[in-house]
């Protein structure tokens, strides 16, 4: 049967594999990742340097967590992505957890994630989304299909440029109607006047979403993790702004997995 003009929709896909989350209060859960290409922002901390561009391949698992990937050109339209996903699914009997939309920043393509997100939840898949958490229009177009959230709220230092806070509070407007958790990167060069801004920001449209501190991975990127005792201080500071505050480190490159 041709494709609806819908499913034609294309966007750059740089990898499709499964694995287990390895960030936020999900950490752990078996998913199968869509990693989009392209991304307006430059964090000190980055760990997918390579979805950054919208040129490359875009890399599919061969096999359920099998590591080993298959090479093609990256744009990729709605159907056949949902076609690539049905068949890491069903390779994997149907036993993960949820889809996570991830880049890169997937906001990028409101449309392309609308259309995509629609036909998984069709399919009864669960969505995850992870993003930075600075586009707010792109959200709401999506919101309807996503089942969690998982917000970065990036702090001006670990970035090259500020972002606008009034979006980054638009958009936890938004995402606090669905499972939400900020996750919040922190590095040894952070200051307590941008902390304090970030936290108040945040209380103001909600204490109720759990924020994750999580400190940047050593040797990815540019920047440096805060030490132990000074993690400590952080929590003890944000929690005067929200309810939950739990300290988690990416746990993926602890176990070596992608
Ligand atoms: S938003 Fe994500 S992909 Fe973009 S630079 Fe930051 S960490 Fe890297």
């Amino acid at each position: 049967m041709p494709e609806t003009p819908e499913l034609q929709l294309t966007a750059p896909i740089c990898e499709v594999f499964t694995s287990a989350q390895g960030e936020g209060l999900l950490v752990g859960v078996r998913q199968v990742f869509v990693r989009l290409r392209g991304c307006n922002l430059h964090c000190c901390y980055c760990d997918t340097p390579r979805a950054r561009a919208t040129d490359g391949p875009c890399s599919i698992e061969d096999d359920p967590g099998s590591g080993r990937f298959t090479q093609r050109g990256n744009l990729i339209s709605v159907g056949q992505l949902l076609q690539i996903i049905d068949s890491q699914i069903q390779a994997d009997d149907g036993i993960q957890h949820s889809i996570a939309l991830t880049g890169g920043e997937p906001l990028l393509y409101p449309e392309y994630l609308h259309v995509l997100a629609a036909g998984l939840q069709q399919r009864g898949q669960r969505i995850y989304l992870e993003t930075a958490g600075h586009l707010p229009e792109a959200l709401a177009k999506v919101l309807p299909a996503v089942d969690y959230i998982a917000m970065d709220w990036k702090l001006p230092s670990t970035l090259d440029k500020p972002l606008d806070t009034s979006q980054q509070t638009r958009f936890l407007h938004l995402a606090q109607q669905r499972e939400c958790v900020i996750k919040m990167p922190v590095t040894d060069n952070i200051s307590e006047e941008e902390v304090h801004q970030a936290l108040r920001a945040i209380s103001e449209v909600t204490r109720a979403v759990p924020l994750v501190l999580q400190p940047v991975t050593l040797g990815v990127g540019e920047c440096r993790p805060p030490d132990a005792q000074t993690l400590l201080q952080w929590q003890a500071v944000a929690s005067e702004f929200v309810n939950d505050v739990r300290i988690i480190p990416q746990c993926h490159p602890l176990i070596g997995m992608r």
